[in-house]
């Protein structure tokens, strides 16, 4: 090919899916609104299509459960764009094209010595769209995986490539990480990394919710990062997951109690009747952080596949309340749930983070997949979770009113303002961000 076609920039129509299927998220839930979706290569690229499209949204690994990603026009993938740029260690950094997943980059960084400082529960999601929407691990002291984030370029409405910093950028950087794909198309982010680890995962069975209620805080202090299941049944946490990091100072002598709970004696799943088959290794056996910290093994199929999911922060200091709360509303919840996870998360300065200036705790739950019955208990969870103003995940399903929802985020007006400078026209917004961020 010769230089000057090369230079060119030529978007590719992906073909993301068969002919006789509709392009549709993750879960299988939602159905996009268009089917074009076209691929990008290079900035480039995206610095092109961006300034010829009147509207677009960008796609990553289509995990969300809601519309937040969703276009009745254009979609842009940046998965191609998927290489390590730089690895720089003495900054403590990790440079990634926005294409990047946790899957690819995690057993690389080992490989060099490094680490992140957490994961998700699932390895195999875009870096870009898991920090845009501030997707989270667990630990009291381990802020959501945006947290991790030091600096970003993304391309504006204009097309322009805009670099932002943790160090040069303060306030514009704190309220574009979790910027909810409302500024521009991500293209590159620098993560902060630290020498690698290994970790040990115990399960225990059982737990009673009275031990819970009485020492929530000693449980989830226990490790580096802890999960509870539970179906909400019997009044027991049914699986309580330790992620014990070595090194970390914190000594975990694997009882064979854990505050009322018996210890695992084979690898478990936490939805307790499929098969842990796909899940990360357990039993106290050691292992590299990225293949501990997520519940799930890297190129499998995480949770259960088939499922909704629906997710609540609250205050960490409401958490025994909010959790007792929700035990109340079993009889109604149990019936159309597979699990729910409660985990804890540090607060943050990122405006749009859900645990923006509060250690959090989170009530989540994986649903059959029974819409109609799913979409009658949210409202009546988050009632029922009212006191404790809980603020909802970004990326799954809620019914929280956008006026409500709004008012829970005190920077709420200075990223109108942000948004509005980097995207004037609205061409990054869509039906989701339109009703719940712009209120038009
Ligand atoms: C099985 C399963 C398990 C999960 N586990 C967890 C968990 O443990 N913790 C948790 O917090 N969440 C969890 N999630 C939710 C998940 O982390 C979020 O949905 C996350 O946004 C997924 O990223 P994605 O790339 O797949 O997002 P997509 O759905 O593709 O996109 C999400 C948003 O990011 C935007 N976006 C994506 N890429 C870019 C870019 N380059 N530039 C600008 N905007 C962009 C999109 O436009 C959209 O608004 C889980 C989801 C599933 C299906």
């Amino acid at each position: 090919m010769c230089a000057a076609a090369m230079a060119q920039p030529i978007l590719w129509p992906l073909q993301a899916r068969n002919l006789d299927t509709k392009l549709r998220n993750w879960a299988g839930n939602l159905d996009f609104s268009t089917d074009r979706l076209y691929s990008a290569q290079s900035v480039d690229q995206v610095r092109d299509y961006v300034t010829k499209q009147e509207k677009l949204k960008v796609l990553g690994t289509r995990h969300c459960f809601n519309n937040i990603a969703d276009s009745k026009h254009a979609f842009l993938s940046v998965m191609s764009m998927n290489d390590v740029i730089v690895l720089d260690p003495r900054a403590g950094t990790v440079i990634v094209g926005a294409g990047m997943t946790y899957g690819k980059l995690s057993p690389w960084l080992h490989s060099k010595g490094f680490a992140l400082h957490n994961l998700a529960s699932l390895p195999d999601i875009s870096i870009a769209g898991a920090c845009t929407t501030a997707t989270h691990g667990s630990g009291v002291k381990n802020g959501n995986l945006s947290t991790a984030v030091s600096a970003l370029e993304f391309v504006n409405a204009n097309g322009d490539l805009i670099p932002l910093s943790r160090a040069q950028n303060g306030d514009a950087f704190q309220g574009a990480v979790v910027g909810l794909g409302a500024l521009g198309v991500i293209t590159k982010l620098t993560l902060d990394i630290e020498p690698t680890y290994m970790v040990r995962q115990f399960v225990y069975e059982n737990m009673p919710l009275s031990e819970l209620k009485n020492h929530f805080d000693e449980i989830e202090s226990a490790a580096y990062s802890v999960s509870l299941f539970t179906d909400w049944q019997n009044r027991r946490i049914s699986e309580v997951w330790l992620k014990v990091r070595d090194g970390d100072g914190k000594r975990f002598d694997a009882p064979a109690e854990f505050f009322g709970a018996k210890r695992a004696t084979r690898n478990m799943h936490p939805i307790a009747s499929l098969s842990a088959v796909n899940c990360t290794e357990q039993m106290g056996v050691p292992g590299p952080w990225y293949d501990r910290l997520p519940h799930f093994r890297i190129g499998f199929t995480p949770s259960a596949g088939k499922e909704l999911q629906t997710e609540y922060f609250v205050a960490r200091k409401n958490a025994v309340d909010a959790i007792q709360a929700v035990e109340q509303l079993h009889e109604q919840v149990s019936p159309h749930l597979l699990i729910t996870e409660i985990r804890t998360i540090a607060a943050d300065k990122l405006w749009l983070s859900p645990c923006y200036g509060q250690d959090s705790v989170t009530i989540h739950f994986t649903w059959k997949p029974e819409w109609p019955a799913v979409s009658a208990l949210m409202p009546v969870i988050e009632r029922q979770l009212a006191p404790f103003n809980p603020r909802p995940h970004w990326a799954k399903l809620f019914t929280v009113p956008p006026e409500e929802l709004r008012a829970k985020y005190v920077k709420m007006r200075e990223f109108l303002e942000l948004a509005q400078k980097f995207d004037p026209p609205g061409k990054f917004r869509n039906e989701f961000l339109n009703k719940y961020i712009f209120d038009t």
